[in-house]
């Protein structure tokens, strides 16, 4: 998957989509397989990038589980005030977590100040990575990656739930099922992929951010993004898990200067986005930015023409039905 973050909303219907088809049974109350966070911000699991995990130099690296806290509780409101106590106002209850951290509590703060704050959404679901660290810590051999696709399963009835998936993947993308005693992540919707439909996150997109397909496929749209125009990269690329979900960081307004007047520089801190993409950020939003300017002048673009997904189904490669 590549998703363009230079289109999303931050609505949520990707959560929505997923979490209505996928996490209903019970003790997926708190599961959101698919999130999205506002940058810079702490993320879902709060402060995840802290918590380990992956592979440094080939080696495993330690890593901490999250807890249910971690992935935010869903919120308690007064409903029963409200119905039964003659209060009129709806509002978190009083031991609703005191706001606690739900799953986007760092919602639309960003960084930098006025006039240079600056946020933008970032998605995210399993990578169904490569060299999947999650795969490698299960004793009990109940992760596989299928041969035809790629897509990391966890088998429900080999885990024992041990959870050193979820110590182990350095993205905190797996999580337990309390009632059910195991472990449990995004599945790339693959009963949809198997009859050539696309995800339901992707589909959902109003902002048309996500494309699917297959990387070595040079007619697909993953491969355009991924190698030919190198515009998509993945997410900290450092843990070493080789992720399958690539971004396309986001290019922003000018930075003003202390006279008002816009600088060179962008208003979203190119180093903040090298410590989530890596160093061939510059590179991938000045491809972006020479091509848009193409685009402006009349000329055609081919990257641009891929970015805008003005022919919707195209974004999903062999997943049209
Ligand atoms: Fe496993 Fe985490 Fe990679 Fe998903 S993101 S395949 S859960 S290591
Ligand atoms: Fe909305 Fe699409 Fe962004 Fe999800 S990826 S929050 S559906 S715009």
């Amino acid at each position: 998957m590549v998703m363009d973050l230079n289109k999303c909303i931050g609505c949520q219907t990707c959560t929505v989509a997923c979490k209505t088809l996928w996490t209903r049974r019970e003790g997926m109350e708190h599961m959101l397989w698919n999130t999205v966070n506002t940058q810079p911000g702490t993320g879902t699991p709060h402060h995840f990038e802290q918590m380990g995990g992956g592979f440094k130099d080939g080696k495993a690296q330690p890593g901490i589980r999250p807890t249910v806290e971690d992935f935010g509780k869903a919120w308690e409101f007064n409903h029963e005030e409200v119905f039964n106590g003659g209060k009129n106002d709806i509002s978190l209850a009083a031991d609703g977590g005191k706001y606690g951290k739900g799953p986007n509590w760092d919602e639309d703060q960003g960084d930098g100040q006025f006039p240079n704050s600056h946020y933008f959404y970032m998605p995210r679901i399993c990578n169904h990575c490569t060299h999947p660290a999650c795969l490698e810590a299960c004793p009990r051999k109940a992760i596989s990656k299928r041969e035809e696709d790629g897509i990391v399963l966890i088998d429900e009835d080999r885990c024992k739930g041990y959870r050193f998936c979820q110590e182990a993947c350095p993205y905190k993308k797996i999580y337990y099922n309390e009632q059910e005693g195991v472990s449990q992540k995004c599945i790339f919707c693959f009963p949809r992929i198997d009859e050539g439909v696309t995800t339901a996150c992707s589909r959902q997109c109003p902002g048309r951010v996500r494309f699917v397909g297959y990387l070595d496929d040079p007619e697909g749209p993953i491969w355009k993004l991924v190698h030919k125009w190198k515009v998509a990269l993945p997410l900290h690329s450092e843990y070493g898990t080789e992720p399958n979900v690539f971004y396309v960081p986001p290019l922003s307004p000018p930075k003003i200067d202390d006279e008002g007047n816009p600088t060179e520089e962008p208003r979203i801190p190119t180093e903040y986005l090298e410590y989530l993409f890596g160093d061939r950020v510059k590179e991938a939003l000045e491809t972006v930015r020479i091509e848009r300017e193409k685009s402006k002048r009349g000329e055609e673009s081919e990257l641009m023409d891929l970015l805008i997904a003005r022919k919707w189904l195209d974004m999903f490669g062999p997943f049209q039905n």
